[in-house]
Protein backbone atom coordinates (compact mmCIF):
# COMPACT_ATOMS: atom_id res chain seq x y z
CA UNK A 1 0.00 0.00 0.00
CA UNK A 2 1.33 3.66 -0.58
CA UNK A 3 2.06 5.42 2.46
CA UNK A 4 0.27 8.34 1.77
CA UNK A 5 -3.41 6.21 1.41
CA UNK A 6 -2.12 4.51 4.24
CA UNK A 7 -2.11 7.76 6.28
CA UNK A 8 -4.77 9.09 4.75
CA UNK A 9 -7.35 6.19 5.93
CA UNK A 10 -6.07 6.18 9.04
CA UNK A 11 -7.54 9.57 9.55
CA UNK A 12 -4.18 11.78 9.04
CA UNK A 13 -5.76 13.73 6.67
CA UNK A 14 -6.14 13.98 2.87
CA UNK A 15 -2.92 12.72 0.15
CA UNK A 16 -1.98 16.49 0.06
CA UNK A 17 -1.70 17.05 3.73
CA UNK A 18 0.57 13.74 4.61
CA UNK A 19 2.79 15.54 1.56
CA UNK A 20 3.57 18.34 3.76
CA UNK A 21 3.81 15.95 7.03
CA UNK A 22 6.82 14.08 4.86
CA UNK A 23 8.35 17.02 3.79
CA UNK A 24 8.31 18.09 7.43
CA UNK A 25 9.92 14.81 8.26
CA UNK A 26 6.92 13.85 10.83
CA UNK A 27 6.83 10.62 9.41
CA UNK A 28 9.10 7.46 9.84
CA UNK A 29 8.56 3.65 8.51
CA UNK A 30 10.35 1.46 10.98
CA UNK A 31 12.83 4.62 12.25
CA UNK A 32 13.68 6.08 8.87
CA UNK A 33 12.72 9.06 7.88
CA UNK A 34 10.01 9.18 4.90
CA UNK A 35 11.61 11.34 1.81
CA UNK A 36 8.76 10.21 -0.86
CA UNK A 37 4.95 10.04 0.45
CA UNK A 38 3.97 7.32 -2.21
CA UNK A 39 6.38 5.42 -0.64
CA UNK A 40 5.30 1.26 -0.67
CA UNK A 41 4.78 0.35 2.87
CA UNK A 42 3.64 -3.18 4.33
CA UNK A 43 0.81 -1.74 6.85
CA UNK A 44 1.04 -5.27 8.65
CA UNK A 45 4.75 -5.40 8.86
CA UNK A 46 6.10 -2.04 8.85
CA UNK A 47 6.33 0.67 11.81
CA UNK A 48 5.35 3.78 10.44
CA UNK A 49 5.40 6.84 13.42
CA UNK A 50 4.39 10.24 13.35
CA UNK A 51 5.77 12.62 15.37
CA UNK A 52 7.38 9.70 16.63
CA UNK A 53 4.29 7.98 17.82
CA UNK A 54 3.40 4.70 16.25
CA UNK A 55 0.24 4.40 14.17
CA UNK A 56 -1.78 1.48 14.76
CA UNK A 57 -3.26 -0.41 11.54
CA UNK A 58 -6.57 -1.12 12.16
CA UNK A 59 -9.25 -2.17 9.66
CA UNK A 60 -11.92 -2.72 12.13
CA UNK A 61 -13.48 -0.41 14.74
CA UNK A 62 -15.67 -0.80 17.66
CA UNK A 63 -16.77 2.41 19.54
CA UNK A 64 -19.05 2.24 23.05
CA UNK A 65 -20.77 5.83 23.01
CA UNK A 66 -22.93 6.84 25.73
CA UNK A 67 -25.14 8.57 23.45
CA UNK A 68 -27.18 11.89 24.72
CA UNK A 69 -30.47 12.23 23.65
CA UNK A 70 -31.60 14.69 20.43
CA UNK A 71 -29.31 12.55 18.14
CA UNK A 72 -31.03 10.35 15.40
CA UNK A 73 -28.99 6.73 15.24
CA UNK A 74 -28.06 6.87 11.86
CA UNK A 75 -25.14 8.27 9.67
CA UNK A 76 -26.69 11.08 8.13
CA UNK A 77 -29.58 13.54 7.85
CA UNK A 78 -30.27 16.21 6.02
CA UNK A 79 -31.88 18.36 8.99
CA UNK A 80 -31.15 16.66 12.05
CA UNK A 81 -27.73 15.88 13.92
CA UNK A 82 -26.63 11.67 13.97
CA UNK A 83 -24.36 10.19 16.33
CA UNK A 84 -21.87 10.20 14.00
CA UNK A 85 -21.68 13.93 14.77
CA UNK A 86 -20.22 13.08 17.86
CA UNK A 87 -17.30 10.85 16.15
CA UNK A 88 -13.96 12.37 15.62
CA UNK A 89 -12.74 12.41 12.06
CA UNK A 90 -9.86 10.37 12.68
CA UNK A 91 -13.01 7.67 13.37
CA UNK A 92 -14.83 8.18 10.98
CA UNK A 93 -12.38 7.65 7.79
CA UNK A 94 -13.46 4.07 8.75
CA UNK A 95 -16.36 4.56 7.82
CA UNK A 96 -18.79 3.11 11.17
CA UNK A 97 -22.12 2.94 11.53
CA UNK A 98 -24.41 2.25 14.56
CA UNK A 99 -25.38 -1.22 15.32
CA UNK A 100 -29.55 -1.47 15.64
CA UNK A 101 -31.15 2.24 16.41
CA UNK A 102 -31.78 4.41 19.98
CA UNK A 103 -34.71 6.68 19.56
CA UNK A 104 -33.57 10.38 19.08
CA UNK A 105 -34.75 10.64 22.90
CA UNK A 106 -33.03 7.60 24.28
CA UNK A 107 -29.62 7.74 26.01
CA UNK A 108 -26.98 5.31 26.92
CA UNK A 109 -25.33 2.81 25.19
CA UNK A 110 -24.77 2.32 21.23
CA UNK A 111 -22.42 0.32 19.44
CA UNK A 112 -20.96 1.74 16.30
CA UNK A 113 -18.54 0.01 14.31
CA UNK A 114 -17.85 -0.59 10.27
CA UNK A 115 -17.60 -5.06 11.11
CA UNK A 116 -21.05 -5.14 9.05
CA UNK A 117 -20.66 -9.44 10.45
CA UNK A 118 -20.79 -8.28 13.83
CA UNK A 119 -23.25 -6.03 13.45
CA UNK A 120 -25.53 -8.63 11.00
CA UNK A 121 -25.36 -10.91 14.51
CA UNK A 122 -25.76 -9.05 16.95
CA UNK A 123 -29.24 -7.76 15.44
CA UNK A 124 -30.01 -10.92 14.28
CA UNK A 125 -33.24 -12.37 16.40
CA UNK A 126 -31.74 -15.66 16.41
CA UNK A 127 -28.78 -14.39 18.57
CA UNK A 128 -31.23 -12.85 21.59
CA UNK A 129 -28.73 -10.31 22.65
CA UNK A 130 -29.80 -9.71 26.08
CA UNK A 131 -30.57 -5.18 25.91
CA UNK A 132 -30.54 -3.84 29.49
CA UNK A 133 -32.77 -0.32 29.96
CA UNK A 134 -32.81 1.93 32.94
CA UNK A 135 -36.71 3.73 32.22
CA UNK A 136 -38.21 6.16 34.26
CA UNK A 137 -42.10 5.78 34.47
CA UNK A 138 -44.89 7.89 34.55
CA UNK A 139 -46.36 5.57 37.06
CA UNK A 140 -44.91 2.75 39.64
CA UNK A 141 -44.79 -0.70 38.81
CA UNK A 142 -46.86 -3.42 39.89
CA UNK A 143 -46.18 -6.99 40.61
CA UNK A 144 -48.70 -7.85 37.73
CA UNK A 145 -46.88 -5.62 35.33
CA UNK A 146 -43.88 -7.61 36.17
CA UNK A 147 -45.42 -10.99 35.67
CA UNK A 148 -46.86 -9.39 32.42
CA UNK A 149 -43.16 -8.65 31.23
CA UNK A 150 -42.06 -12.12 31.89
CA UNK A 151 -45.53 -13.70 29.80
CA UNK A 152 -45.38 -11.48 26.95
CA UNK A 153 -46.72 -8.26 26.47
CA UNK A 154 -49.62 -7.71 23.22
CA UNK A 155 -48.56 -4.63 21.55
CA UNK A 156 -50.28 -2.09 19.66
CA UNK A 157 -50.81 -3.87 16.16
CA UNK A 158 -50.92 -7.36 17.98
CA UNK A 159 -46.87 -8.55 18.25
CA UNK A 160 -46.58 -10.75 21.82
CA UNK A 161 -43.23 -9.98 23.07
CA UNK A 162 -40.80 -12.28 23.79
CA UNK A 163 -40.28 -13.01 27.57
CA UNK A 164 -38.83 -9.57 29.14
CA UNK A 165 -37.25 -8.44 32.10
CA UNK A 166 -38.84 -6.05 34.54
CA UNK A 167 -37.86 -4.95 38.16
CA UNK A 168 -38.27 -2.24 40.27
CA UNK A 169 -34.99 0.41 41.42
CA UNK A 170 -37.24 2.70 43.15
CA UNK A 171 -40.77 4.39 42.91
CA UNK A 172 -41.23 4.84 39.13
CA UNK A 173 -37.96 3.77 37.80
CA UNK A 174 -37.20 0.43 36.37
CA UNK A 175 -34.65 -1.68 34.87
CA UNK A 176 -35.55 -3.68 31.51
CA UNK A 177 -34.21 -6.48 30.06
CA UNK A 178 -35.30 -7.17 26.53
CA UNK A 179 -33.73 -9.47 23.50
CA UNK A 180 -35.74 -8.44 20.87
CA UNK A 181 -35.70 -4.69 19.48
CA UNK A 182 -38.94 -4.20 17.72
CA UNK A 183 -39.70 -0.56 17.20
CA UNK A 184 -40.40 1.94 20.06
CA UNK A 185 -40.39 -1.23 22.30
CA UNK A 186 -40.13 -0.29 25.63
CA UNK A 187 -42.31 2.75 25.15
CA UNK A 188 -44.77 0.24 23.65
CA UNK A 189 -44.57 -2.34 25.88
CA UNK A 190 -45.04 0.34 28.95
CA UNK A 191 -47.88 2.06 26.88
CA UNK A 192 -49.99 -1.46 26.65
CA UNK A 193 -50.01 -1.37 30.69
CA UNK A 194 -51.23 2.35 30.42
CA UNK A 195 -48.27 3.90 31.67
CA UNK A 196 -45.41 6.19 29.66
CA UNK A 197 -41.79 6.54 30.04
CA UNK A 198 -40.50 9.22 30.42
CA UNK A 199 -37.02 9.04 30.11
CA UNK A 200 -35.12 5.86 28.88
CA UNK A 201 -31.40 4.55 29.03
CA UNK A 202 -29.58 1.79 27.64
CA UNK A 203 -26.65 0.67 30.19
CA UNK A 204 -25.75 -2.85 28.70
CA UNK A 205 -25.52 -4.90 25.53
CA UNK A 206 -25.00 -8.55 26.41
CA UNK A 207 -22.50 -8.29 29.03
CA UNK A 208 -20.91 -5.10 27.74
CA UNK A 209 -22.00 -2.78 30.00
CA UNK A 210 -21.68 0.97 29.12
CA UNK A 211 -18.80 2.52 30.60
CA UNK A 212 -19.46 5.19 33.60
CA UNK A 213 -17.02 6.96 32.66
CA UNK A 214 -18.33 8.03 29.83
CA UNK A 215 -20.04 11.40 30.07
CA UNK A 216 -23.04 11.72 27.14
CA UNK A 217 -21.34 12.53 23.95
CA UNK A 218 -18.64 10.89 24.92
CA UNK A 219 -17.18 7.78 23.52
CA UNK A 220 -13.91 5.15 23.51
CA UNK A 221 -13.35 1.91 21.80
CA UNK A 222 -14.31 -1.16 22.92
CA UNK A 223 -11.47 -3.23 24.71
CA UNK A 224 -10.42 -6.57 23.16
CA UNK A 225 -12.53 -8.57 25.88
CA UNK A 226 -15.60 -6.70 25.26
CA UNK A 227 -15.49 -7.24 21.77
CA UNK A 228 -14.80 -10.38 22.27
CA UNK A 229 -17.96 -10.96 24.86
CA UNK A 230 -20.11 -9.54 21.70
CA UNK A 231 -18.52 -12.46 19.27
N1 LIG B 1 -37.23 0.80 23.23
C1 LIG B 1 -37.70 2.04 22.95
O1 LIG B 1 -38.90 2.29 23.08
N2 LIG B 1 -36.84 2.97 22.54
C2 LIG B 1 -35.52 2.76 22.42
O2 LIG B 1 -34.77 3.67 22.05
C3 LIG B 1 -35.03 1.47 22.70
C4 LIG B 1 -35.90 0.50 23.11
Amino acid sequence: MRLDKFLANMGYGSRKEVKTYVKKKKITVNNQVVRKADMHIEPEQDEIAYNGEIIEYKVYIYIMLNKPGGYLSATEDSKQMTVLDLIAERDKVLDPFPVGRLDKDTEGLLLLTNDGQLAHDLLSPSKHITKTYIAKLDRDISDHDVQLFEKGITLDGGYVTKPAGLRRIEDKEVEIKITEGKFHQIKRMFESLDNKVLYLKRVAMGNVQLDEDLKLGEYRELTKEEWQQLQ
